[in-house]
């Protein structure tokens, strides 16, 4: 039977993929049923959502000077008091959230993180290319890459094997933040870095120059593939 990390590589890349030996692994493994069961049911909100897009409307009729100003103001105050809320929530509970959030998926799929083989560049491209982005070569060996089901996201997960043992990253496009942020959490160590959209995590355990490998796998993505 193919291994736990096999089934997740490929579901990852095609989570309605089905073959024989898929079919076998997902009756002997409820969690990695599981596992396959949230992202196809992702990958059918995302496909649902692109075939509803509406077209672009009608440009909207002329507004007379005063009505619009008044909306205008009106739509600036609700962005201040927004914006207000966003920073007083973004300094407390987010901050730990994230941590949180990222150690658990880590150790849901410990597995990921074991040493492999380095995949060759169009399994990475298969991965990130929805996301429109690529990896170039300065990331280092990337062992694993699927997508993932984070925070009712679909969001590319990588191991990257640096000099001073794997890290987990994870591209969280949806996760705005302000700063760098650094944290320690369940005996996992992380960088979150704020990217041209959202974030990207890059966790490990005991791993020398963490930061360093953060910034190197950053500067290796191409954020606009
Ligand atoms: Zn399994
Ligand atoms: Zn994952």
């Amino acid at each position: 039977m193919i291994t736990c990390l096999e089934f997740r590589r490929r579901i990852g890349a095609e989570p309605f993929a089905a073959d024989a030996e898929l079919e076998a692994h997902r009756r002997a493994c409820a969690p990695c049923a599981r596992h396959q069961d949230e992202l196809r049911a992702m990958d059918d909100v995302i496909r649902r959502a692109l075939e509803v897009n509406p077209p672009p409307r009608e440009a909207a009729a002329p507004v007379r000077a005063g009505a619009m100003r008044s909306r205008f103001l009106a739509i600036a105050a609700s962005l201040v008091a927004g914006i207000a809320l966003a920073l007083v929530v973004l300094v407390a509970a987010p901050r730990a959230a994230i941590a949180r959030e990222v150690v658990a998926h880590v150790l849901h799929e410990p597995d990921a993180a074991a040493p492999g083989a380095p995949l060759p560049a169009a399994a990475i491209d298969v991965v990130l290319a929805p996301a429109g982005m690529r990896l170039a070569a300065g990331a280092g060996t990337v062992s694993f890459a699927a997508h993932c089901v984070f925070e009712g996201r679909v969001v590319p997960h990588l191991v990257v094997q640096a000099p001073g043992g794997p890290v987990t990253v994870l591209v969280l496009a949806h996760r705005t933040i302000a700063r760098p942020m650094r944290f320690d959490e369940q005996g996992y160590s992380g960088v979150v870095l704020p990217a041209p959209r959202g974030s990207i995590a890059v966790v490990g355990q005991g791993v020398r120059d963490l930061e360093a490998v953060a910034r190197q796998v950053f500067d290796a993505i191409d954020w606009d593939a």
